[in-house]
């Protein structure tokens, strides 16, 4: 049997893009990781949910909060976890991604976390391989989970606040701030925020705006910061991506910081209530000054510490049903 004849359908799935879950499959997502966030305040913060699966995290690309929070969520959850680093791998000796995502599978694994330079990698892994395959960010396309954190960490805010779970965020105004062209954080945030209901606006530079928005369901675009920050709720600040620029979109910092940067006199101007959030790696002194991302009202952290329930709901969802052994066979064994 070839791989293209595998049947996808029994017993595995994926998460490549928010728009694969839906406002229900969210919010159960969110559900699911309020329940794994209780348990990491026992004792012994681990459930055997996931005993015998073996996870892999595949990076093609730096990252410092997905993957450690990918790990320490398949951990939590007794699965068995294998790291892949790009950098010391066949990659260096001209293995393709189909190649070494297809040995990876190989070995046995039943899901692979992958992040990748190329938008659209995730999927295409997914059509090679018969384990469940997660997007941890494709270029410039989505980082699924990065929003369901978001999203768990804006809930838990207004939750805390209003005290009661608020899970629809209809009325509830989010900026999201900076270079959103190159921006997967964004994509998967306008899909997820809008899903529960937020209205949603685009900050940016001409520049870093995407070259079209059609069919995002967002609120507005705008070029002027200033004019947001008395009627934002949550100022969502992105790191400028050079990296994944193909030319030069921007020479100047310190103009960019004058106009789009959540500066020390901005973020005085907005509500006291306003939530500040960037998905991290921050570059203080450019989209946020320093002092603002220490403000108790900024969640980054917060955002960095949900990872791993949320990240924990998203492995149980895919992973925590009956095992099939082989898709040819179908054989369950638990
Ligand atoms: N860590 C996020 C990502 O991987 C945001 C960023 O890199 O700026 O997309």
């Amino acid at each position: 049997m070839t791989i293209e004849t595998i049947d996808r359908e029994a017993g595995r799935d994926n998460l490549l893009s928010v728009s694969d879950l839906g406002r229900e499959g969210i919010l159960e997502i969110l559900h699911q990781a309020d329940a794994f966030a209780e348990i990491s305040h026992r004792p012994m913060p681990k459930v055997p949910a996931l005993r015998g699966r073996t996870i892999v995290t595949v990076f093609f690309e730096n990252s410092t909060r997905t993957r450690l929070s990918f790990e320490m969520a398949a951990q939590r959850l007794n699965a068995d976890v294998l790291t892949f680093f790009s950098a010391t791998s066949s990659v260096q000796k001209g293995e393709s991604l189909r190649d070494t995502v297809q040995t990876v599978d190989a070995l046995g694994v039943d899901a692979i976390i992958i992040r990748h330079p190329s938008s659209g990698a995730a999927l295409q892994a997914s059509r090679w391989v018969r384990a469940s395959v997660i997007n941890a960010g494709d270029g410039q396309h989505e980082h699924p989970t990065q929003a369901l954190l978001d999203a768990f960490t804006i809930r838990e805010a207004l939750s805390r606040r209003s005290g009661q779970v608020v899970d629809d965020f209809a009325g509830l105004r989010v900026n999201i701030v900076g270079d959103v062209r190159h921006s997967r954080v964004a994509r998967s945030n306008v899909l997820a925020l809008a899903a529960l209901g937020a209205e949603v606006t685009l900050v940016a530079p001409e520049a870093l705006l995407p070259i079209s928005t059609e069919g995002w369901p967002i609120a507005r675009v705008t070029t002027d910061l200033d004019s947001t920050l008395d009627s934002t709720d949550v100022c969502y600040l992105l790191r400028i991506q050079h990296e994944r620029m193909a030319e030069a979109h921007l020479d100047d910092l310190d103009e960019y910081r004058r106009h789009f940067g959540l500066t020390t006199e901005r973020a005085a101007r907005l509500g006291k209530d306003a939530l500040i959030m960037h998905p991290g790696p921050m570059n203080r002194g450019v989209e946020i000054d320093s002092t603002v991302a220490d403000l108790p009202n900024a969640l980054i952290l917060d955002q960095a510490r949900n990872g791993v329930p949320v990240r924990m709901a998203v492995l149980f969802r895919l992973l925590g049903g009956p095992r099939t052994v082989g898709a040819e066979s179908g054989d369950l064994v638990e």
